[in-house]
């Protein structure tokens, strides 16, 4: 009789558990990922920056190229938005550069076809993704760009790089200058640099895909804050 009643204690205290845990999901869910349909209006345009002939910075000891890891990187990062039902929008798909021919001033042609992208879809937010390098190699961890002067890019940019640097443990600042694809619509746009391939450790670790999947989501989360404070 003790062992049945204590069974049947034993499976209310179960059920209790689990329905404790059940609201903890609910509210988790409610406050991360918002309802679908108050992202439906909502537009990001994610820009793999580089392509074609144009491979960006390459890895130090794999030679890896930046312009590679830009569109695995673009594709994850997008996967994330359009998984809680925002409207996605890439510069481009494919390894190809965007300019056409590789003739003279491809380069110039490359970015005018990604401003016309970005001006074509009137997006809420635009995102470019690089892989960066310095002299240093013991340079490391995601850092996060604006055009300077521009104050909701630089709001942008401050909230993406605290939570990049909760993932890294680092204290970098989000950092200022000029930059032809933050210029591109009159709407908060960041160039994301996730780490350098300057240094050996993050170049493996910049190729190794749950490191990709966990600091894409860390910087979902911090386009997230920032949309959520507009
Ligand atoms: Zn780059």
């Amino acid at each position: 009789m003790i062992v049945a009643i204590g069974k049947k204690t034993l499976a209310l205290i179960l059920v209790c558990v689990i329905l404790a845990q059940i609201c903890l999901l609910f509210a988790i869910s409610y406050t991360s990922f918002p309802a679908q349909e108050n992202l439906s209006t909502f537009t990001i345009v994610i820009d793999a920056g580089h392509g074609g002939v144009d491979s960006g910075v390459v890895g130090v000891n794999t030679n890896v190229k930046e312009s590679d890891l830009n569109l695995l990187y673009a594709q994850c990062l997008g996967s994330m938005f359009a998984n809680v039902g925002a409207e996605v929008v890439y510069t481009r798909k494919t390894q190809d550069g965007l300019y056409g021919l590789a003739t003279k001033g491809f380069k110039r042609r490359d970015m005018q076809k990604r401003k016309a992208i970005i001006e074509s879809c009137n997006p809420t937010l635009v995102v470019s993704v690089h892989m960066n390098k310095f002299a240093l190699s013991s340079r490391q961890g995601p850092q996060v760009f604006f055009q300077k002067g521009d104050e909701k890019s630089g709001e942008f940019a401050s909230k993406v790089q605290q939570s990049l640097n909760k993932f890294t443990q680092n204290n970098h600042s989000h950092l200022s200058g000029d930059f032809y694809v933050c210029r591109c619509a009159d709407v908060p746009s960041i160039i994301v640099e996730f780490g350098f391939l300057s240094n050996p450790i993050e170049e493996e670790k910049l190729q190794q895909e749950k490191y990709m999947f966990d600091i894409c989501n860390q910087t979902f989360f911090g386009i997230m804050t920032y949309l959520y404070s507009m």
